[in-house]
Parts: structure tokens; C-alpha cells; sequence
């Protein structure tokens, strides 16, 4: 464990111009979902997605049409991308010709050892990375009939396919074991993390709608990344995709990882409130992540713990009966009337000073 970050030393890969492992930030990925073939519509997920933080995208290429557009689709964007591959090693050849800056695969489904050779062979020969991508419910059925746990057997399926990678003389390797079983996958990483130095791919597989896939995938990443594990995440929404971005940065500010946007600290209100606190928490938050000045904001309900957030906070509001006082830095410095709250709250963060 790397005793300044508090995370486990990785091997350095370049993913076209983001660097992961190696201490590197945890970078944010997510993927499109519309039809790759489809370039304009793909080219506007994808500057929607980076707009929004995303750091590296995942494309699937499901076919020929696909690989065909990866190459135009490629030519307008200005982040990272990574073709996904199933079944078809020759796809995989065909997005690395045109411009891939990493490759995903699924040794569960991708072929036999010449399959994985060609990939391996065109990967080299471009200097890019593939992902080894195990997932619980594509497992060969060899490692299924094993008998040991979903986690032993995603773990030992990723190490299995390392071997067969390094013997090709290949090492630029990033390993992710998802499930949908936000333990298992848990116990996959922790088993993996202490058997390899490659870096992780982290993310709760198939984890659900929003708010579901969002509950799951913070406890599921956020669990590895409080233990020094990973070194990219993911997380899988059956949502618009630029949703997984902005739960992505939650978790990471949550942990203390990287901070993105202001953060605000909010009471859950309660019978000594008196006033309408819950809008202006929520207002001030949706306006907040799109200010990058990191602040820390507490909005509270009333005196009882109301002045000690506040202060603790760099601004802070603790309100009374139609009124509420202001902090700055631990100082009181104004009292307010409540219809004044949210534009002075703002005012406040546009003219502090970050230190
Ligand atoms: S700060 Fe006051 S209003 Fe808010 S939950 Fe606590 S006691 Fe209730």
C-alpha cells in the first residue's frame, strides 16, 4: 500500500492520453449506448459524456458496421476510446486498425487461444492495452463446473487468461471481475488485487436503474476504493449514461478520492424546522455541480446543530423562523430573510476565495 495515496501500487497503462495506474487519478469511464454504426449520434453521446467529466468511453462493436464507424467516430472526439468485444477476435483486429486506444474482451467469449493470440498480436503491434473482462455470467464453462465461489472463479479466471497473455510476451494488460452481486464482485477484487500489479477496472455489472444502480455501485466500488483497490471505475446504469458520471464523482468526492464540485451538507430537516429548507438544499445542489470551486456549503434547519455545520462548514446557513444566519469561514456575518437564501448562498460561493 502506497502509505501518501492510501492505495495499493499498480502497474502504469496509457489509455490513448490518460494514464491509469501507477498512482494515477481514478479515472472515469462510462459507454455509449447507441448504435455505433450510428456516428453522429455516437460522436453527441460521447462529447455529452466528456462534458459531463467522462474520461475514457467504452464503445461496443458488435459488428462490421461498427468497426467501420469506429474509425470516423474516433476522428471527432478528443477522449479516449475503447472498442468492447464479444465473440468475434476479428472485430477486435478491425477496431484496433481503426484507432482503438484500448481493447475490452471477454475471455469467456471471445474463442480459443488463436483468437486471443490475433487480438494480442494486433494490440502489440499498435501499443495499446486490452482489458481482460471477466464477468460472472459469461464464464467458460470449464471455470463454471469448478467448485468455488462466483469470486474464486472470476479471479481465477482473470488470472488464467494473464498467463496466457504474458506467455505471448503481452503484459499491457487492465483486469476488471464484475458481477451483479455487489459482494461477490467485492470479494473477486480483493482476491485479484492480491494475487497481480496489473491495474482494475472497477464497476458493479448490471446493477439496476438509477437510483438501484447507483446505491449498488457505491458500495460496491466504494468498498474497493476505501481499501487502496482500483484504478478506473465504471458504473453500469439502465440509464442515460451521462447519469453514470455524475454518480461516479459522488462516489469518488465521498471517499475523499478527487473533488469535483462543491460540495453541500444538508439537514434532513425535522419538526424544529421553520423553513422550506428542502427546495433550496436541493436548488442549491442542482446549481452547484456546475461550479468547480471547491467548496464545502452546509445548509441547516435550525439552532440545534445548525451554527456548529455551518461554521464547520467554508459557508454556511442555519436557519431560524423565516430567517436564517450566514457563516463565512466559522464567522456569523449576516442574518437573512428566507425568500433570500438561495441567491445569497450562490453570491457567497462566487465571491469566496479558496484558500
Ligand atoms: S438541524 Fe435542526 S431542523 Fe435540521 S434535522 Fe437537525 S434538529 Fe432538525
Amino acid at each position: 500500500m502506497n502509505s501518501a495515496t492510501g492505495r495499493k501500487p499498480t502497474k502504469q497503462i496509457n489509455i490513448g492520453k490518460v494514464i491509469i495506474g501507477g498512482g494515477f487519478p481514478i479515472a472515469i469511464q462510462s459507454m455509449t449506448n447507441t448504435k455505433t454504426a450510428d456516428v453522429e449520434a455516437t460522436v453527441t453521446q460521447i462529447k455529452a459524456l466528456q462534458k459531463a467529466g467522462c474520461e475514457i468511453v467504452r464503445v461496443s462493436v458488435p459488428d462490421r458496421p461498427s468497426a467501420a464507424a469506429f474509425k470516423d467516430i474516433k476522428a471527432q472526439i478528443d477522449i479516449p476510446i475503447v472498442a468492447d468485444i464479444h465473440f468475434q477476435a476479428d472485430l477486435a483486429v478491425a477496431a484496433i486498425k481503426a484507432g482503438a486506444d484500448k481493447i475490452r474482451i471477454n475471455p469467456g467469449n471471445i474463442g480459443g487461444p488463436e483468437d486471443i493470440a490475433k487480438v494480442v498480436y494486433a494490440a502489440a503491434a499498435a501499443d495499446i492495452p486490452i482489458r481482460i473482462g471477466v464477468n460472472s455470467g459469461s464464464l467458460s464453462k470449464q471455470v463454471r463446473a469448478r467448485p468455488a465461489s462466483t469470486a474464486e472463479k472470476l479471479a481465477d479466471s482473470a488470472l488464467e487468461n494473464i498467463g496466457l497473455f504474458e506467455e505471448s510476451g503481452f503484459d499491457n494488460i487492465v483486469l476488471s471481475v464484475k458481477s451483479s452481486d455487489v459482494m461477490e464482485t467485492v470479494k473477486a477484487y480483493r482476491l485479484l488485487s492480491a494475487k497481480t500489479d496489473y491495474p482494475l477496472h472497477l464497476g458493479i455489472t448490471e446493477s439496476g436503474t438509477l437510483e438501484t444502480g447507483a446505491i449498488k455501485s457505491a458500495i460496491g466500488i466504494g468498498l474497493l476504493l476505501a481499501e487502496g483497490i482500483g484504478d478506473t471505475i465504471r458504473v453500469s446504469l439502465t440509464a442515460e449514461p451521462v447519469h453514470e458520471i455524475d454518480i461516479a464523482k459522488q462516489i469518488l468526492q465521498a471517499l475523499g478520492i478527487r473533488r469535483f464540485n462543491p460540495e453541500v451538507i444538508s439537514c434532513p430537516t425535522c419538526a424544529r424546522c421553520e423553513v422550506d429548507l428542502i427546495p433550496i438544499a436541493e436548488q442549491l445542489e442542482r446549481h452547484l455541480k456546475t461550479h468547480s470551486k471547491l467548496v464545502k456549503v452546509a445548509v441547516m434547519g435550525c439552532v440545534v446543530n445548525g451554527p456548529g455545520e455551518a461554521a464547520d462548514a467554508d459557508i454556511g446557513l442555519a436557519a431560524g423562523r423565516g430567517k436564517g444566519v450566514i457563516f463565512s469561514r466559522g464567522l456569523a456575518v449576516k442574518t437573512i430573510k428566507e425568500t433570500e437564501f438561495f441567491a445569497e448562498l450562490i453570491k457567497m460561493v462566487d465571491e469566496f476565495e479558496v484558500k
